[in-house]
């Protein structure tokens, strides 16, 4: 809880991107206090870097892409909801291509990594977002809210499927729950969509391999679904993955309703707009003195809008 982690050692892994449907490369290497999560385009000349940081958001149609100086980087949430939920704060993730593998549509893949390349702390205090007063945003029938308290997500979908319809999952966060309860869950789809994604060329990676897939009366999937209320779980995953484009940890409990990656980023710029609703908190006074020192590095990615 009081001092930044990175990774103890590099790790490597490989697979399918979603969209293209081709193989890529990552490499996630350790990285040094206030550096913050930045992703690399190794496949590209010069090699540019992107914190993950809600002002570098370009799309938010089916993923998160960030973008920055021209090039993008699409489907970083479930990277960055592992590496969050892990209390993961600095690192360098190298991608060798516009978007990061799939694997099996959840986050469990990165945890398991993650938790076997091991964590190091390291000697700078670890900062957070303490939520003052409750922060709320409406669009049509989707809404977020965040409010002080524990840290803990609370999310609910409602779809006409028959297998999904209402259904709402709330967690507390800390590593043990976010690692056993909502990094295995997988992203969905239906599969007329899936049909119509791929006729236009896209999804192309897209399996029962890699998502869970529903026709009119239920799931595609041979082995069925690994929790009754899988989607809404998944739907917590993208949540805090989308929220660690804050930069810091947030404390604070959030609801949110029928939410989507474009209400999650939307609601984290006018959330930070609304500056007398939080502030940046460092949790012990050794550290508190040090947190002047901390707001003039460059991890927030500048100032927020
Ligand atoms: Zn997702």
């Amino acid at each position: 809880m009081l001092w930044q982690k990175t990774l103890a050692q590099p790790l490597s892994f490989s697979g399918i991107g979603l969209h293209s449907g081709r193989s890529v490369n990552v490499t996630i290497a350790p990285a040094g206090a206030n550096h913050g999560l930045r992703f690399v385009r190794a496949d590209l000349p010069g090699k540019p870097e992107i914190l993950a940081h809600y002002t570098r958001v370009v799309n938010t149609t089916r993923a998160t892409t960030l973008g920055e100086g021209g090039f993008t980087l699409s489907t970083v949430e479930h990277l960055l909801a592992a590496l969050r939920g892990l209390g993961v704060d600095n690192a360098r993730i190298k991608v060798e291509g516009p978007e990061l593998p799939i694997m099996d549509g959840s986050a469990a893949p990165f945890s398991g990594l993650l938790t076997a390349a091991g964590l190091r702390q390291l000697p700078w205090p670890r900062a957070y977002i303490l939520i003052r007063k409750p922060v709320e945003f409406k669009q049509g029938d989707q809404w977020m809210r965040v409010s002080p308290g524990k840290p803990s997500i609370t999310y609910t979908i409602d779809f006409t499927h028959p297998l999904i319809r209402r259904q709402r999952y709330s967690v507390s966060l800390g590593t043990e729950s976010f690692c056993s309860e909502i990094a295995p869950a997988r992203t969905f789809g239906f599969l007329k969509e899936v049909q119509h994604l791929q006729n236009q060329g896209l999804a192309l990676g897209g399996s029962l391999d890699n998502a869970v897939v529903l026709d009119d009366n239920g799931v595609l999937n041979p082995g069925g679904l690994r929790f009754p209320e899988e989607c809404v779980r998944h739907k917590i995953l993208d949540a805090v993955g989308d929220l660690a484009l804050l930069g810091l940890p947030l404390l604070g409990r959030l609801e949110v309703g029928r939410g989507s990656h474009e209400l999650h980023c939307t609601f984290l710029q006018l959330l930070m707009r609304q500056e007398t609703a939080w502030r940046v908190w460092v949790p012990t006074p050794q550290a508190r003195q040090r947190q002047s020192a901390w707001l003039q590095t460059p991890l927030w990615g500048g100032a927020p809008a």
